[in-house]
């Protein structure tokens, strides 16, 4: 009865996994460098009088005068005196599914002094394998003895010399109860030493942990001069691209340039595996040249590439919109995984993890690519078929994916704990509709796309809705199942949220449906069940009864939770459907609905009752991201606003709030785009009373700018999705069952 593809038959059609690269690369870097150009959000930094350390709000500050690795480094001023201490700790970077494990027993990394430093004064030295970070709790964790950093650099520190350290981690002792690990290290710390009253200013960079002794003689680095550097200028930044294989002892690509005829100097890195750089030179009319090459851990750097020139010009709104589109786009090209074709949940993130939702929105943002020309029509449906062929081979759970597949194998990625090892009815909902938008573009008349049709139809007419009810007469669908757990998680869906995808889905499938009054015993249910899971959101009663009908800065909400919720519950199941079109008893229109969401959206972060820093009219959306205090889904309520917005939020909210969204698109972009502009455009986040910019960007949230901007200017994906002649068929039986019975009766199932 369960159908489940052994992991022998999947990892023999699909070839092994290549080096991971951004993974492999965060297993090796404590620091590499900082986002932000004040101070470096990871870290912490205290003293006790008298004793002093420079600090910014208790976060070390950051050089860019000074540095190994472009564009900066650390700085570490202190003066220790009797009396005093201070404290000055470097955590890692974290970003949602960093791989918890460091590859490599020695830590090095690169300190510089303007003057001269006795061996005797430099600082202490220990390490920490607790998770201390910004967006954990403190966990129970290990950490060193304190030991003088001078056993390590063996000599006074001469004045303006980099001098790399190195220390064997397994010399250091732990000083706590448990046993100090480090393969989880997470921060590495500098203490006062000897109390010489006097100041000392050091800068740190590059801090590393790997396995071989920098002063042994080693292999040497296949360095290769990266090839087709092109530059392009828009509105505010010029963007390179270029090609370099990556062989042994690659580590990072340094990319250099020249303003004004100025002579070249190192501007930034980029992470293995990653051939783009964005250079935010914040106006029009810059012109810059540009030229890149290859560096491994050490000092060797291959030979500059060619140059290349390019200058930002002014770009009018439809242009802005287009390239808003392009840069998320890359996000799922460059940036997919490399078997699969599917998405990553995030980038940077673990390379071995795809995600099912991200990749369907993927699929929606390669079909724009496609019909913008940011790629030709054969290399979209090209990746589209290289996901359907790993899709097809993927375990499948009743015609249901998982949450998190390998992209190398499609073996299903229990990321959320043991019980769910099985289907995900939710992201599959999004796979569909993603692939269904795919299957009613890529239509033309040939061979190729009309094989891909076939396909896709197959996978969609797979999907056991129904299965998902669990009983016959059940009023909900619920989210997991597992062939080892069966509904053991037993998540009822039930709206306003997110999740409409699935009912309006189910009651279409033309093989496994679901009757179309589970959209209102269900979704819209009536029940204490469905009225205590809608209060727990927003902790209020509006709306929990499905309708709200409350008016909140001056506009109606006919449905929805408390004041609407986070905007992904607006953008997600709409980017495919139209919601011109969806109606029911407790609204005529749900175009109208998601619209005044955002309004609302938009009033409440513009009155900003937080007093957050940074709030504005051009400054907003409350939604979903992973925000200074890891993954939370911020709303328009005094529960869910913590300060954090999300760019996804305004920028997918075009079709509702034209206006708004431009301007917050603007604000973002030119005002802030020093700090939020990166490879793949916008960055997920910032919070700007935390100090916080995510360094990271999100599979489901860069998807749905491409999507809903497109929306917005042309419905090319509402268009495509709503011709699938089986949605056509069943949002008519959830019409005529809307139709059939008045709102009070059918309220109670
Ligand atoms: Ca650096």
């Amino acid at each position: 009865m369960i159908r489940v593809l052994a992991g022998a038959v999947v990892g023999a059609l699909l070839i092994a996994s290549p080096a991971m690269a951004q993974t492999a690369y965060y297993r090796h870097v404590v620091f590499d460098n900082s986002l932000a150009h004040d101070l470096y959000v990871f870290s912490t930094a205290t003293a006790v009088s008298p004793s002093t350390l420079e600090n910014i709000d208790s976060r070390l500050p950051v050089d860019t005068a000074h540095f190994r690795t472009p564009p900066n480094a650390l700085r570490l001023a202190w003066n220790s005196r009797v009396g005093g201490a201070w404290d000055a700790e470097i955590h890692l970077m974290n970003f949602p599914n960093r791989y918890p494990e460091m590859d490599g027993r020695i830590l090095k990394f690169w300190i510089w002094s303007e003057q001269p430093i006795a061996a005797a004064d430099l600082p202490n030295i220990q390490l920490s394998d607790a998770v201390n970070g910004l967006q954990v709790a403190t966990m129970p964790g290990s950490f060193t003895s304190p030991v003088p950093l001078t056993g390590y650099v063996g000599r006074d520190l001469p004045a303006q010399t980099w001098v790399q350290v190195q220390i064997p981690m397994d010399t250091l002792a732990s000083q706590s109860v448990y046993r100090f690990h480090p393969e989880r290290l997470q921060s590495v710390i500098f203490s006062q030493g000897r109390a010489d009253g006097v100041e000392h200013r050091l800068i740190i960079d590059d801090v590393r942990v790997d396995n071989t002794d920098s002063n042994a003689p080693a292999d040497r680095a296949i360095l290769t001069t990266p090839t087709n550097l092109v530059a392009k200028g828009y509105d505010r930044h010029i963007t390179l691209s270029w090609d370099a294989p990556e062989a042994a002892g690659f580590d990072h690509t340094v990319i250099y340039r020249s303003l004004n005829g100025a002579p070249f100097k190192p501007l930034g890195i980029q992470l293995p595996g990653i051939h783009r750089f964005v250079d935010f030179v914040g106006q029009s009319g810059i012109r810059a040249r540009y030229r890149i090459a290859q560096a491994d851990a050490g000092d060797a750097v291959s030979a500059p590439s060619a140059t290349v020139e390019a200058a930002s010009r002014a770009l009018g709104d439809d242009e802005l919109l287009t390239m808003l589109q392009e840069e998320a786009f890359h996000y799922y090209w460059e940036g997919a995984g490399a078997h699969s074709g599917m998405a990553h949940e995030n980038l940077p993130g673990d390379d071995r993890i795809v995600a099912t939702a991200a990749s369907g929105f993927g699929l929606m943002a390669l079909v724009v690519g496609a019909d913008r020309g940011f790629v030709t029509r054969d290399a979209a449906r090209e990746r589209v078929e290289k996901i359907v062929g790993f899709l097809e081979l993927a375990p499948k759970y009743h015609g249901a994916w998982s949450h998190y597949m390998n992209d190398a194998t499609g073996a299903t990625m229990p990321l959320f704990g043991q019980l769910d090892n099985g289907a995900d009815i939710l992201e599959t909902s999004y796979l569909i509709q993603g692939l269904l938008t795919a299957r009613q573009y890529f239509n033309h008349d040939d061979a190729h796309e009309q094989a891909l049709d076939r396909r896709i139809t197959r996978l969609w007419e797979g999907v056991e809705w129904d299965w998902f009810r669990q009983t016959d007469t059940s009023p909900f669908l619920y989210w997991h199942w597992s062939p080892q757990w069966g509904f053991q998680i037993h998540h009822p869906l039930i709206g306003f949220n997110e999740t409409m995808a699935v009912y309006l889905l189910a009651i279409s499938s033309p093989t496994h449906p679901v009757p179309p009054a589970m959209y209102y015993s269900g979704w819209a249910g009536q029940n204490d069940q469905a009225y205590s899971y809608r209060a727990g959101w927003s902790g209020t009663h509006d709306g929990d009864h499905y309708a709200n009908g409350h008016t909140y800065a001056g506009i109606r909400l006919d449905v929805g939770v408390g004041r609407g919720g986070p905007l992904f519950f607006t953008q997600y199941t709409f980017m495919g459907f139209d919601p011109h079109t969806l109606r029911d008893r407790y609204t005529p229109s749900y175009f109208a609905n998601n619209r005044n969401i955002a309004r609302i959206n938009h009033a409440w972060c513009v009155d900003n009752p937080g007093h957050f820093k940074g709030y504005g009219s051009d400054a907003w959306g409350l939604t979903a991201s992973f925000g200074f205090k890891g993954y939370t889904t911020p709303a328009p309520d005094s529960l869910n606003d913590e300060g954090t917005i999300t760019l996804t939020g305004a920028l997918s909210s075009f079709p509702y709030t034209p206006q708004q969204s431009m301007a917050a698109f603007k604000h973002y972009y030119r005002d802030l785009g020093q700090d939020l502009w990166g490879i793949y455009g916008p960055r997920d986040n910032y919070n700007p009373g935390q100090h916080w910019v995510a360094t990271h960007y999100m599979g489901l949230n860069q998807a749905p700018i491409v999507a809903m901007v497109e929306n917005y200017r042309t419905g090319l994906l509402w268009k495509s999705f709503m011709a699938n002649p089986d949605i056509v068929q069943g949002l008519r039986k959830l019409d005529a069952y809307t139709d059939q019975a008045p709102p009070d009766r059918a309220a109670q199932p």
